[in-house]
This record gives structure tokens, C-alpha cells and sequence, in this order.
């Protein structure tokens, strides 16, 4: 029987049926859509079509033309439906094929549109070929060997036209018109003149112009590397020299020389053949880091916002043709198009600015680390305090290693750390102090031995709220349901949020209320004044969102504290991390509670990583730092911790609690927020999700935790309600499941203004 069957199944020659295939191309639309689609590769277009490349295509019912990238090429059975690519938009392919998968996990993962996803890859500079000019070339027709026939024609040039066909000739016989001209000092019009006599031939080139280098000077640091950190960088070139995925976990304690590890794995990369990426947070806070990186390296590339269309475009090509090894950069360089990479670096991994705010809502870390993962290379997470996913996933993973700094270079000691309890020291003191008698003190000293202070508020502004004492009411934005800051730069009340102004009312406006208005709270800006007053003589200056408007600003500002031209920095959190000034001694935290205050499972590590990192500013030179933290919560966990340089201890504690509470990073969180201008519409929308959502899951078998809908940390933004959705996962693999069915389903297609999915959200705000 069996046989028979197979003899059968055999074919011969005659009765092949005539199957038709074809040249077809799925592509995914830049458009808000989930699905990819097959086109037919016209004839003309077949050996120019790649995955990767973008593609015009016809879409929806007029046949739009529509660009699209494409994904892969293949012959598929012939359909009558399918439609012809019609396009070709760019030269070269954008994306390489692990690029490309990549983004089909990223889109995947974080619940966004492919093509969107791809499409936020690549620069836009870099698709409008920004940096990229026309070339016009001159190029010698006569060829060496027909002298004869050459000589009787040159005898009817002028002597100008055959001074340019020597100038030509001596450059190989082809040369950029502009050079040319220059070289033979004459005009276009002679050049044209002697393409109608048949000399020479014009042609034109898309070219990528160099990207401009800073000029920086090459240093070697004098120091010797101490036993740690050649214990380090033993076991990180091993990884980078075995060429294999792995994530290597440096944990270092503030001023344990991190960045000379960083140095020594990305040359053993290069010694490799190979290119290295670096992350860090904010380019502003990292023009240090950079720097040092600059010092070290023939050839650096920086990626970041503050960068120009043309300068985006040059860089982004000068590293995809493998000409620049290193590139460092804020979030969108995990995107770097290097061929050939060898090692990625994420410095100060637990950064909550690695998260991306905008779909798809990727976090730097996580796609970096996936990126190791497809290319099979090394990838290395920096931090003083790792964030607790990836303090966790050391435990649990095993392409997960651990490297300890655990001691400061040079055996400069660990700072000395001070608490200032606020609720003592207002019942020892009349009035109101923002400054403890601590930390006068302490200012007092840096000033008269000639040194440095760091001081750290949490808050911009002059007041957190304007407040009416007769009713209790606080002045609110009329758009957001935020309190207002009042700016004693521009004297007025500041919406955080959008932005709003308005003029500050001197009386209450609740129902003819009419208290006087008092300003509560404190902000930089109110640091500042009293800091004024209390020491006329010493020079400060503020760093926040309100002082600085470019990232040369802070540069500038940041340039002019090392070369120390003032005497006390003022700021938010963004000076807390990474910063190294040797004269810096003393570091005062304001109040180290307002991160605490926020609803938000993660406010405890927040304030944790914030108060140990700002006191790591201190004493990383020649004297021995001091740091004084102002709190009204001295008995809780992460001041207590923090305080005590303990990262381990605070860790297993905050672990445990987050496996008790069933949080992150034991189980993966989805938040949703639908927005709309209606209260009512925006409920019922949000309660039919939840509804929705929760029968698909229980019918596929996925299990899942869903809390809300209810009004989301700020309930209203921009004039819109707001309404939160929380999903809570036991596995990242439930998660993805949930991601794809909503995705199949159209579930998330609810009809309000605007629904974002935040996957892995680093912030509940
Ligand atoms: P981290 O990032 O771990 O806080 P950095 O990498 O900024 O520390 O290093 C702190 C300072 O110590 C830098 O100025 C660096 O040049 C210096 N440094 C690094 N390694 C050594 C060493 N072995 N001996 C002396 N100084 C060092
Ligand atoms: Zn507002």
C-alpha cells in the first residue's frame, strides 16, 4: 500500500502542473497599522528590492502610494490579487537584517506598529539624505593609447581647454567639477565647452560628506589601574575576545573608576576588528563622561539630540560604513548602524531616562541587551546601583554575571554621611529653615578652605504650591489637575505639565473665599535666594530645566564648575549621577523625601539610587567628602540605606516587598492610559476595555491581573481626562502573548482621543 502511495506521489515529468510564482516583497507600511503586506517585484525592480530598503507601494482603496519597508524577499505561488511594488525610495538598505528583527521584536514587545518601529530606527536626517550632496564630476573620455587620434584633436582646443584636460588627466581622469575649476582657474563654461567636443563627460554622485570630529586632544591617564579593576577588565576583554552574548553586570561604588573599564573592553573590541557602542543617560549630565571617551579614541561618534539634521546624517552614515569604531549616545545610539559590533556598554543602566516616552516605548537597557542577544556579542550594565530587574535577573539568568567595584580608586574613602531629621530641627529653631544649622555649617567650611558644594532638590521652582490657609484649597492648572509652581524668575505660576502660565492671584478664587495666597513648599529657585542671603560672598549657580535651554548650556555651566569660577552648584536630580569634580567635599540633599512622596511602586528605589548617587559626588579628590541629607522620613528604608552606602541591603529588602506585592521585576506590567476631553465617554471606554480584555484572556488561557480603570496620577492633562489601566504578567512570555492577541483582535482600537501602552513602565506619573 505504501508503496503504491509513493509511486504515486512521484510526479513525472509530464503532469508537473505549471505553477506560477513570483518575485514578492512583504513589506510593512510607516503607517498605524499591525499587519505586513505581499507586493509583486516588477521586472525592472527585481535586483534593487533588499529587506531593509524602503519601497513605494499602492495602499488602501485609492491605491495610494504609500511608503513602506521592506522585510524580505521571496517567490511566492502567483496571485492574481497582488498588487506591483512601485517604487524603490532609497539607495542603500537602512537596516541590516538583525536591525530589521530587532524591530520586529521591539514592536512585538512594546505593542507598536512595525513599520513605525522600524521606521523610528533610522534618522530622519538620515532619510531625507541630509549631509549628503550631489557631486558633479568631470571624467577624461580620451583614452591613454589613442595618442594620435588625441593630438589632432587637441590641436582644436584653446590652451585653457587643454590646461583642464592636463589638470584632469594628472588627477587620473576624473575630478569634482568645482575642483577642477579651481586647479585650472577657469569657468563651468569651459568645461561645458569641452563636453560638446567630446574631451570630457559629466557625472554626478550622491555623496556622504565626512562627519565633523571634535578636536580633542589624546591623553593617558598616569595613574595605575588598582586590583579590582583589573579584575574587571580581565573578565570583561575575555567576553569581548570569546565574541559571545552574555550581560556583564559591572556594579561599582561611586568613584570605583567604572569608565576606565569601559575604555579597556571597548579597545579589546577594536583590537577585535569589531565596533562598540556606549549608552549613557542625558547627553547634558555625560559631556564628562564623553569626553574622557573623546581623550582615549582616534575616531569617537556621539549621538544625540543636540546634533544638527546635516551632523545626525554624516554620523549615522561614517558608522554604517564601519569608518568611525565608537559611538556614544543617549537612547536612539542603541540604534547605531554598526556592521561589525563587537560590544555594547550601558552606563548607569537604572536610569529611568533609558525608558522612552513615546510609542514604541522601548527601554534602552532591555533593547540593548536584545541587541547583544541577536549579534551574539558581550553586553556590559554600569551602575553604583543596578535597578532591581537587573539586580534580579542576575539571580535568575544564566547569561548573567556579576563584576564588583566595591572600593573607591586611589582608597579614597566612601563619603561620610550625615541625616538631618527636619522635624527636630524646626521644633530647635523658630521659623522656617531650608538650610539645617548641618548644613550651614558645613557651606561655611567649603567656602573658607576654598573647595566645592553640590546641593540637590529634587523640584524646580521658587514654591511647590500656592496655597489658601482659610479653605485648604491649593491654585491648580486650569487644564491639568496639577498644582501650580510659582517661578520667581518670571513671577508667575508654571504648569509643569503643559507648560501653562499664569499671573499669581494675590487672593484665594474659590467661592468668595478670598484668604491671602501663601507659598508653600520649595523649589531651586527659593534654595537659591536663601542661600543668597545667608552667604553674600560665595558665587553659585543653578542648574535645572528653567536655567538651561541647550545642551552647550550645560556644558558650559558644567566647564566652568571644574575649572572652579564658582563655588556651589545648585540643582535638580539631573546633577546627581555621573558627575566627577575633585574639589567637590561637600554635598547637601535639600530634602530627600520628595521622590518619596510620589504614588509609585518604585518610589523607594528612586529615592534610594538618588540620595547614594548625589553623596557619591563627594570627595573623589584630594579631601574627604561630607554629605548632609535634610529629611522628615529619617526612619524609612531607602533614606536609612541610602545613607549607609548599603545597595545590597536595600536591595533584598525592596526585593522581597516586590515579591510580596506580586510588582515588578517578579512579574511584567502593561499600563494603559485612554485620554479624552469627555469623562463619560472616556469611562465607559475604559471600563468596556477592561471587560474586553479580560474574557480574551481567560478564553486563550492567559493568565493576568487587571487593576482599574481608574484616574490615572495626573487626571487631567492638557485638558484631556485620564483614565490608567494596569496589566499584571507572571511571565514576560504571557505578556508578549497578550500583546499579539490584543494585537490580532484589534482590542485596543477603543474610540477616544488617545491610548498609550506603556510596557515595563518606569514611572506610574
Ligand atoms: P565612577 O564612574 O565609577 O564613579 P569614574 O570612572 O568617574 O568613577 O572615575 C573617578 C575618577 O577616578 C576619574 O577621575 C578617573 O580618572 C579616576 N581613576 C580611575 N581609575 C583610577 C585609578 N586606578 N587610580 C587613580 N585614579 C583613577
Ligand atoms: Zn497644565
Amino acid at each position: 500500500m505504501t508503496k503504491l502511495r509513493d509511486e504515486r506521489a512521484t510526479p513525472s515529468l509530464l503532469d508537473v502542473p505549471e505553477v506560477r510564482t513570483a518575485r514578492v516583497a512583504r513589506v510593512a507600511l510607516l503607517r498605524p497599522i499591525d499587519k505586513t503586506y505581499n507586493y509583486i517585484i516588477p521586472d525592472e525592480l527585481a535586483d534593487s528590492i533588499q529587506p531593509g530598503r524602503r519601497v513605494t507601494v499602492p495602499f488602501g482603496r485609492n491605491d495610494k502610494p504609500s511608503q513602506a519597508f521592506c522585510l524580505s524577499v521571496s517567490d511566492e505561488p502567483w496571485e492574481s490579487t497582488l498588487k506591483p511594488v512601485l517604487d524603490l525610495v532609497d539607495d542603500e538598505p537602512l537596516l541590516n537584517e538583525k536591525m530589521l528583527e530587532l524591530g520586529r521584536w521591539m514592536s512585538r514587545y512594546y505593542a507598536a506598529h512595525l513599520g513605525r518601529t522600524l521606521d523610528l530606527m533610522v534618522p530622519a536626517a538620515t532619510k531625507r539624505r541630509a549631509g549628503r550632496r550631489k557631486v558633479k564630476y568631470a571624467v577624461l573620455t580620451n583614452l591613454p593609447g589613442r595618442k594620435e587620434e588625441q593630438e589632432k584633436a587637441d590641436q582644436k582646443l584653446t590652451k585653457k581647454q587643454n590646461d583642464v584636460l592636463n589638470v584632469l588627466n594628472n588627477a587620473n581622469g576624473r575630478l569634482a567639477t568645482a575642483d577642477l575649476c579651481r586647479a585650472a582657474a577657469c569657468t563651468d563654461a569651459v568645461l561645458k565647452t569641452l563636453e560638446k567636443k567630446g574631451g570630457l563627460t559629466f557625472e554626478t554622485r550622491l555623496e556622504t560628506v565626512d562627519p565633523v570630529e571634535p578636536d580633542v586632544q589624546r591623553v593617558e591617564p598616569k595613574f595605575e589601574l588598582n586590583t579590582d579593576q583589573k579584575a574587571a577588565i580581565d573578565q570583561i576583554t575575555r567576553v569581548v575576545t570569546n565574541r559571545a552574548f552574555s550581560v556583564q553586570v559591572l556594579y561599582g561604588v561611586t568613584g570605583s573608576g567604572k569608565t576606565e573599564i569601559y575604555v579597556h573592553a571597548i579597545r579589546r573590541a577594536l583590537a577585535e576588528g569589531r565596533q562598540a557602542i556606549m549608552l549613557v543617560p542625558e547627553i547634558a549630565l555625560t559631556t564628562q563622561t564623553i569626553r574622557r571617551l573623546q581623550e582615549r579614541f582616534e575616531r569617537v561618534a556621539t549621538i544625540h539630540s543636540g546634533l544638527t539634521d546635516v551632523q545626525r546624517s554624516r554620523t549615522w552614515s561614517a558608522v554604517a560604513s564601519g569608518v568611525i569604531p565608537v559611538v556614544i549616545g543617549t537612547r536612539s545610539a542603541v540604534f547605531a548602524p554598526c556592521p561589525n559590533l563587537g560590544l555594547i556598554i550601558v552606563d548607569e543602566e537604572a536610569e529611568p531616562s533609558y525608558k522612552s516616552q513615546a510609542a514604541p516605548r522601548y527601554h534602552t537597557r532591555d533593547v540593548a541587551v536584545k541587541r547583544g542577544h541577536l549579534e551574539n556579542i558581550p553586553v556590559v550594565l554600569g551602575s553604583a546601583t543596578p535597578s532591581l530587574e537587573t539586580w534580579n535577573n542576575l539571580q535568575n539568568r544564566k547569561h548573567y554575571h556579576l563584576i564588583r567595584l566595591p572600593r573607591r580608586v586611589r582608597d579614597l574613602p566612601m563619603p561620610m554621611v550625615h541625616l538631618v531629621d527636619m522635624r527636630m530641627e524646626h521644633k530647635a529653631r523658630r521659623g522656617v529653615h531650608l538650610l539645617s544649622r548641618a548644613m550651614e555649617s558645613h557651606l561655611e567650611e567649603v567656602l573658607q578652605r576654598d573647595e566645592q558644594a553640590v546641593l540637590l532638590l529634587n523640584r524646580r521652582g521658587f514654591a511647590s504650591y500656592l496655597h489658601c490657609p482659610r479653605c485648604q484649597t491649593v491654585v491648580v492648572c486650569p487644564h491639568c489637575s496639577v498644582h501650580m509652581v510659582f517661578h520667581a524668575t518670571t513671577e508667575l505660576a508654571h504648569c509643569h505639565y503643559c507648560h501653562a502660565k499664569l499671573a499669581v492671584p494675590n487672593r484665594c478664587k474659590s467661592s468668595g473665599c478670598g484668604g491671602t495666597l501663601v507659598r508653600f513648599g520649595m523649589g531651586t529657585q527659593r534654595v537659591e535666594a536663601e542661600l543668597r542671603e545667608k552667604f553674600p560672598d560665595a558665587k553659585l549657580r543653578r542648574i535645572d530645566a528653567d536655567t538651561m535651554n541647550s545642551a552647550s548650556d550645560y556644558a558650559d555651566l558644567l566647564g566652568a564648575f571644574e575649572r572652579k569660577e564658582f563655588d556651589f552648584l545648585i540643582g535638580t536630580q539631573m546633577i546627581a549621577k555621573g558627575l566627577d569634580f575633585p574639589f567637590v567635599s561637600f554635598v547637601g540633599v535639600i530634602s530627600a523625601d520628595t521622590a518619596l512622596a510620589l504614588d509609585d511602586f518604585r518610589s523607594e528605589e528612586r529615592t534610594f539610587q538618588l540620595v547614594l548617587q548625589v553623596a557619591g559626588r563627594s570627595g573623589r579628590g584630594e579631601t574627604s567628602g561630607h554629605v548632609v541629607v535634610q529629611t522628615f522620613a529619617s526612619d524609612t528604608a531607602p533614606i536609612r540605606h541610602a545613607v549607609e552606602g548599603d545597595y545590597e541591603g536595600f536591595a533584598k529588602l525592596e526585593l522581597n516587598r516586590r515579591h510580596e506585592s506580586r510588582l515588578p521585576p517578579y512579574t511584567r506590567m502593561v499600563r494603559i492610559v485612554l485620554a479624552d476631553g469627555r469623562m463619560s465617554k472616556l469611562r465607559t471606554a475604559a471600563e468596556s476595555l477592561v471587560d474586553k480584555m479580560q474574557t480574551l484572556l481567560s478564553k486563550r488561557g492567559l493568565p493576568a491581573r487587571i487593576l482599574g480603570p481608574y484616574p490615572a496620577a495626573i487626571p487631567r492633562l492638557r485638558d484631556r481626562y485620564r483614565d490608567e489601566i494596569l496589566l499584571i504578567f507572571d511571565t514576560g512570555t504571557t505578556l508578549i502573548g497578550a500583546m499579539d492577541l490584543f494585537k490580532d483582535e484589534g482590542t485596543l482600537r477603543v474610540g477616544v482621543k488617545s491610548l498609550i501602552v506603556d510596557v515595563d513602565p518606569v514611572s506610574l506619573q
